[in-house]
C-alpha cells in the first residue's frame, strides 16, 4: 500500500460526495460520505472537517475536487453566473488552503473530471478524444483530448448548445439564460416542467416524453461527434436510466448521420460509440480522485 492517499470531493448542486482512497478502484468501491450542498459558509467547513478527520488518521497526499460550475479558472473559483447564487465566487482553493495549507489540490468541473475518469479507467480507455455528457437535473459535458481535460476560453458548456426544436413542441424551455438550449429542452428539470410530473422512471417507458427526449439528445450527440471527433461519447446522469432511451438515441444518431461519417462507430456499431459510463455512477468521484492524483505531479 505504498500509493499516496487521495481525498476526493464530487461537489454537486444538491449534495457533496466524499471518499478517500489510494487507487481509483478503492475510491470507486469506497463508502461515500454525503453532505447536503447549502451555502459555502455551511458546506465548505463540513467537507473540510470530514477530510481533516481522515487526514489525522492517514495523512492525505492530495485532494481532488470535481465541482459543479461554471468555474472561473482565471480566478480559480465558482463562476459569477452560477444559478446557485451563494456559491458565486466561492473558492475550493481557499477552503483547502485554509485547512490543509499547501497540500496539492486538483480542481476541475464535475463533467470534465468524469470525462477524465472515463478516459483513464472507463469506456474511453485507449482513446485520445473522449466526450462525456451528463443528463440529470441539468445537462453538462466535458471533453478530454490527449489525456487532458479541455479548457480554452472557459471550459466546454455542452449543456447550452443549440438543438433543433421539434415541430409541435411549444415548451419555452427551462434555461434561465437561453430558454430553449439543450438543457432548457432536455434536462430532468425540463421533463418535469413540460409534463408537470417528475422525470426519470416516474414517466412510463412509452410516454411521448422519451421520444422527444431522444430527439434532443441525439441532436446533442451528433453535434458533439461532428465538432469534436470524439472516439466515444459517454452519456451519464439519471435520465438515461429510462429503459430503452439510450437505444433510441443511438438509432437516431445513426439515422441522422446517414453513413456520411463512414466508420463503424457511427454506422453499424453506434451501440459501442454512444455508451453508458463504464464507471457507472462513480465517474464523478473517480474523476475527483484522478484530479487529486494528477496534482501530485
Ligand atoms: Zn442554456
Amino acid at each position: 500500500m505504498g500509493e499516496p492517499m487521495i481525498g476526493a470531493i464530487e461537489a454537486g448542486g444538491t449534495k457533496m460526495v466524499l471518499a478517500v482512497g489510494r487507487s481509483w478502484e478503492e475510491v470507486r468501491d469506497a463508502p461515500r460520505h454525503l453532505l447536503p450542498t447549502t451555502t459555502p459558509a455551511d458546506t465548505l467547513p463540513r467537507v473540510m472537517d470530514w477530510l481533516a478527520a481522515h487526514h489525522e488518521r492517514t495523512p492525505l497526499a492530495a485532494i481532488g475536487v470535481a465541482s459543479f460550475g461554471p468555474i472561473d479558472f482565471a480566478r480559480r473559483c465558482i463562476g459569477e453566473t452560477t444559478p446557485k447564487v451563494p456559491w458565486r465566487g466561492a473558492s475550493w482553493v481557499a477552503a483547502v488552503a485554509e485547512r490543509f495549507g499547501d497540500l496539492p489540490l486538483g480542481f476541475d468541473t464535475d463533467t470534465g473530471a468524469a470525462a477524465l475518469a472515463e478516459h483513464r479507467y472507463g469506456e474511453g480507455r485507449g482513446r485520445d478524444v473522449v466526450a462525456y455528457l451528463t443528463i440529470g437535473t441539468g445537462i453538462g459535458g466535458g471533453l478530454v483530448v490527449g489525456g487532458r481535460i479541455v479548457h480554452g476560453l472557459l471550459h466546454p458548456e455542452m449543456g447550452h448548445m443549440v438543438v433543433r426544436r421539434r415541430a409541435g413542441d411549444d415548451f419555452p424551455g427551462t434555461c434561465p439564460s437561453h430558454g430553449d438550449c439543450l438543457e432548457g429542452l432536455a434536462s430532468g428539470e425540463s421533463v418535469k416542467r413540460r409534463w408537470h410530473r417528475a422525470g426519470g422512471p416516474q414517466l412510463p417507458e412509452d410516454h411521448p416524453a422519451w421520444e422527444l427526449e431522444s430527439d434532443y439528445l441525439s441532436d446533442a450527440v451528433v453535434n458533439v461527434a461532428t465538432i469534436t471527433a470524439a472516439q466515444v461519447i459517454v452519456l451519464g446522469g439519471g435520465i438515461l436510466a429510462v429503459p430503452g432511451l439510450l437505444a433510441r438515441v443511438q438509432a437516431k444518431v445513426r439515422a441522422h448521420l446517414n453513413g456520411y461519417l463512414a466508420v463503424p462507430e457511427l454506422t453499424t456499431e453506434v451501440d459501442r460509440y454512444v455508451v453508458a459510463p463504464g464507471l457507472g455512477l462513480a465517474s464523478g468521484i473517480v474523476g475527483a480522485f484522478a484530479l487529486g492524483r494528477d496534482a501530485l505531479g
